[in-house]
């Protein structure tokens, strides 16, 4: 056996769990699943049923901890995984998947298959099977501390030029704040605005807050990755910083999956509790609306609609609060058909956006989103994920929709801050 097999089988045999071992007795083979995955729903491709993309662990499964596979395996009668199976199922699993959870919504038997295409990926990304775009990514988060390679220096020049545009000081290091706010890559570079957004909003509430100069990065690449180790050093990167500015709360921004894996995934990685609260930056706005401390005058015209990202909607639970922020601001919202919890993906989350090789996939799979822009015929699309916003750009300029402007929901709401907030 190659060492390259051996290391994936061994990852994959550190993943196998009470959960994946239930769900991986418990579906019946339905195949209903299919038609919740964009990936197979615009392709027609019978690969890409999210079931079908953790085969490798459900092999392993089987042979190694099942009577009647560990049986047949004595003698014999069945293939034992291999590294070819391993190389085959990169693919699938990298490009063709984007850990939405739409399946897991769906399943009768209460299967979460997100959840076992992550541990698929730990195995895979063990064996040496993963995106080399993704690999660099997470080299870079490592060394560098941000997968696009954002350093101090580009934050600090973003930080000086949003302190030009809003005439606000933003705090950087400052101890003994309440929150610490992290960044995504994606935002510092294309979306700076977010940042004087949130100045505006702050002040205009009295929110003690802060940027860490040690660690601002949001983005978790070792999960993307399928590298817990990865993972958990990312995650502990933010421990630190939280810890040394004494804050107690931990601000995920507008990025999906930074804000589930830093919920809900992070204690797991590191193996204890946080010393902070997390709060989406939804959760806080919203918050903030309820004690009156966030005030808005005036009103969009436009027709609008809203994106929700799938990390922080479906899996995640922040629904409603983006919703009861642009009831402030935009009277002629209209809802998404199938939206909320089962809203489609934009097709470029758990790291397919960052993997070149999936460029193409992931525009063809944009007809989901295609199909409901053109039912509801709006004039803006929001969202709160900066990786959506990036996916959504390529996918409407891919499809010629430029009748649809894309606004990010923070943004959006310090523009119509009562008083201008400053
Ligand atoms: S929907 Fe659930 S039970 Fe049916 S094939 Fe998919 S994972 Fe299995
Ligand atoms: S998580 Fe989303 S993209 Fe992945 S298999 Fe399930 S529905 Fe498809």
């Amino acid at each position: 056996m190659s060492d390259s097999l051996e290391r994936g089988l061994e990852a994959m045999r550190g993943q196998m769990d009470a959960r994946v071992m239930s769900y991986m007795s418990t579906c019946v083979h339905c195949g209903i699943c299919a038609d919740a995955c964009l990936f197979y729903t615009e392709t027609g491709d019978a690969r890409y049923t999210p079931i079908y993309k953790t085969e490798p662990l459900r092999k392993l499964w089987r042979q190694e901890y099942t009577f009647w596979g560990k049986l047949a395996a004595s003698m014999g009668l069945s293939k034992k995984l291999t590294e070819q199976d391993l190389a085959d199922w990169e693919e699938l699993v990298y490009d063709g998947c984007t850990m939405c959870s739409r399946c897991s919504m769906v399943c009768p038997v209460g299967v979460d298959i997100a959840y076992m295409i992550r541990k698929v990926k730990e195995g895979l990304s063990a064996a040496g099977f993963s995106p080399g775009d993704l690999v660099e990514a997470g080299k870079r988060a490592v060394e560098i501390g941000s997968p696009m390679g954002v350093t101090l220096k580009t934050l600090e020049a973003t930080i000086r030029a949003q302190e030009k545009e809003t005439g606000l000081k933003m705090p950087l290091d400052v101890e003994g704040a309440d929150y610490l706010c992290l960044f995504s890559s994606g935002e510092i570079a294309g979306f700076p605005e977010f940042i004087g957004s949130l100045a505006k909003i702050f002040k205009a509430g009295d929110v003690s807050w802060t940027i860490s100069s040690d660690y601002f990065e949001a983005t978790n690449t070792g999960v993307q990755l399928g590298n817990s180790g990865m993972a958990a050093t990312l995650v502990e990167r933010v421990v630190a910083a939280a810890e040394k500015l004494k804050v107690k709360y931990v601000i995920s921004p507008e990025c999906g999956h930074a804000y589930t894996t830093l919920r809900w995934d992070a204690p797991n990685f590191i193996g204890r509790p946080l010393p902070f609260k997390v709060v989406h930056i939804m959760e806080l706005l919203d918050e903030l609306r309820r004690d009156d401390r966030l005030k808005t005058e005036g009103f969009t015209n436009e027709k609008l609609s809203y994106h929700d990202p799938c990390n922080a909607g479906r899996r995640g639970g922040v629904l409603d609060q983006p919703r009861k922020l642009l009831n402030m601001v935009a009277p002629n919202f209209v809802e998404l058909p199938e939206t909320g919890a089962m809203n489609w993906c934009c097709g470029g989350g758990g790291g397919v956006s960052s993997n070149e090789r999936a460029d193409e996939l992931r525009l063809k799979v944009f007809s989901a989103k295609k199909r409901q822009l053109d039912a509801v015929n709006v004039e803006g699309l929001v969202t709160a994920c900066s990786n959506c916003r990036h996916m959504l750009e390529d996918g409407l300029e891919d499809n010629e929709m430029y009748e649809v402007e894309l606004l990010g929901i923070t943004e959006l709401i310090a523009d119509h801050l009562a008083g201008d907030g400053v």
